[in-house]
Order: C-alpha cells, then sequence, then structure tokens
C-alpha cells in the first residue's frame, strides 16, 4: 500500500500526507495544528503516530501549524540545514527536533525513499520531494518559479505528480488589489508557477509512468479549479487523471501505483488491438511507439509479448 491525501492546498496553505505499509509522512504543515490534527483523524490516523514532516521551505502557509504540532506531538521534523537554522531562530522548533538532509540528497525513512532536490523560489533553501516505495513514486513540486533540468528529470518517473497551478497570469495582471512588486515576484522565476507554465511542465514530462496529476496551491484570487484544469486540457492532458486539491478539504485517497495491468497480453492481442491501440493505453500522452519499443516496453513491465 502507498497513498497520497491531500489534506488541503492552495495560497492559504498546504499539508499531504502519505502514507505506506510501515510509514506516515506529511509533506508540509502549513495550516493550524488543530486543524491538521482533525483532518489526520477524520482519516483514521491519530497525529503522534506519524513518522515525520517533511518541509519544502520556511513560507508559512507551509510551517504555519508546526510550532504548535511539534508542542504536542513528537514527531521529527525532516528539512535541510538552512530551513532548519531559519525555523529555530523563530522559535518554531528546537534543533534536537530537527533532522537534517542536504539539498540534493537521498534518504530513507522507514520503507519510503525520498529525494529532496531544489527548486527555485524566494525562501533560504527550497527543495522539491520524489518520494518512492516498492510500489511507485509520487512527486511533490510546488513554490517553484520554473522548473529547471534537474527537477524535469527528477520528476520524470512518477506514478503520481502534485504540481502548483498557482494564478491564471491575466487573472494576476488585472487583479487591482495586488500592487505591482508582489505581482512581479510571483511572476519571476523565483515565484511561481501559473497554469500555463504548469501544463507546459507537465506535457514535457508526461511519459511511461505518469499517470495522475494533482494540481495544488492555486491563489484565492488569482485562480480557479476550472482555470487550472482548462490549461490541461488545452494541451491535451485530459488523457491523464486531473484532479484540483482544494483549499478546505480533503482529497481522496490516490493510491499510488502499480501501473494498472489488466491482464497480460497474448499473442492475438497483436491482431485485434493492433501496437497503438495498446500504446494508447499505456501511454496516453506520449502516443505511439514502434514495435520493437513496444516490446520492450511491454517486457519491461513484465507483460508477456509473445
Ligand atoms: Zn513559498
Ligand atoms: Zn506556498
Amino acid at each position: 500500500m502507498f497513498s497520497l491525501t491531500v489534506l488541503g492546498s492552495g495560497s492559504g496553505g498546504n499539508c499531504a500526507l502519505v502514507t505506506s505499509d510501515r510509514c506516515r509522512i506529511l509533506i508540509d504543515a502549513g495550516f493550524s495544528a488543530r486543524r491538521i490534527s482533525q483532518r489526520l483523524q477524520s482519516l483514521g490516523i491519530e497525529p503522534e503516530s506519524l513518522d515525520g514532516i517533511l518541509l519544502t521551505h520556511e513560507h508559512s502557509d507551509h510551517i504555519a501549524g508546526l510550532k504548535v504540532f511539534c508542542g504536542k506531538f513528537d514527531v521529527p521534523v525532516y528539512c535541510n540545514s538552512l530551513t532548519a537554522e531559519y525555523l529555530c531562530r523563530e522559535g518554531i522548533a528546537e534543533a534536537n527536533r530537527y533532522k537534517i538532509f542536504s539539498t540534493g540528497s537521498s534518504f530513507t525513512i522507514q520503507d519510503i525513499d525520498v529525494q529532496a532536490f531544489y527548486v527555485p523560489h524566494d525562501a533560504v533553501d527550497p527543495v522539491a520531494f520524489v518520494l518512492s516505495s516498492d510500489y511507485g513514486s509520487v512527486g511533490f513540486l510546488t513554490d517553484l518559479g520554473y522548473a529547471p533540468k534537474l527537477a524535469r528529470e527528477r520528476i520524470r518517473e512518477v506514478h503520481t505528480l502534485v504540481v502548483e497551478t498557482n494564478h491564471d497570469e491575466q487573472r494576476l495582471q488585472a487583479d487591482s488589489k495586488r500592487p505591482w512588486s508582489v505581482k512581479q515576484r510571483i511572476l519571476s522565476r523565483h515565484g511561481h508557477l501559473s497554469n500555463e507554465a504548469a501544463a507546459a511542465l507537465v506535457a514535457d514530462i508526461a511519459g511511461e509512468n505518469l499517470r495522475r496529476v494533482i494540481l495544488g496551491h492555486l491563489s484565492r484570487e488569482c485562480n480557479s479549479p476550472e482555470l487550472a484544469l482548462g490549461a490541461m486540457r488545452r494541451l491535451s492532458l485530459d488523457s491523464l487523471e486531473l484532479h484540483c486539491a482544494e483549499q478546505n478539504q480533503v482529497s481522496p485517497q490516490f493510491e499510488i501505483g502499480p501501473l494498472p495491468v489488466a491482464r497480460p497480453l497474448r499473442q492475438n492481442d497483436w491482431v485485434t488491438t493492433g501496437c497503438s491501440t495498446v500504446s494508447e493505453k499505456i501511454n496516453p500522452v506520449a502516443g505511439g511507439h514502434d514495435n520493437e519499443q513496444q516490446a520492450e516496453y511491454l517486457l519491461n513491465l513484465g507483460w508477456d509479448v509473445g
């Protein structure tokens, strides 16, 4: 078992739960400890049973509940050293609470492998994560001005991707409440991904493994689920399973992997369905392979191709 539940996501706070056979991890703690606890308990999970909280960066919409949560529950906080220094200075949690990883490194929590990698954002040392188990992997890519090559490579193999669709550019430009400087910050290379940028990124990395995309970190004023999902559909990404995470509602529990294999292929399938049809089923975005690539891919899946 390997699953993801988004406890809430948006400009007002972000927190997600990943569970495996032996492990329960929060990604960020961006709303109140009380609300995080309530949402965990609504899933039948006691907060003190968590194996850790992974932090992407120190902005308040990712750590708002951390101080109170750490005061109540003895749960380790995984973050890089610059983020830990900042949180210590701010009195969020004492130094012995942190388990420090290096940005760019991999480490293990119980039966989950974690890769932490740099993303450009205006925080002290912001990271994104890929979490992997025997069942598959899930990527968390929010709070970034753009996706550098390394980040694209890291998320290319994931089964499920949580990606930031922060704003609709036209809505942001037309917003009369935000000063010009704030708009520039959001639009900068250390700001946030727009719907269009996120869709282009997903189209670029979608390959044989990607099955599901969860849109997150939507701006309350400058975006809507319809706009974010619309940007994905314009790039024909609706053949993937698309969801939009909500600020005030816990998402369904998404099972991560394995790749759906309905039944082994038999020889007749090549006659009756043909490669292109099989290929579309396996890889709804990238389209067809030639026969040799197709056979190799099916073998990699453990399918009987002949
Ligand atoms: Zn941020
Ligand atoms: Zn954020």
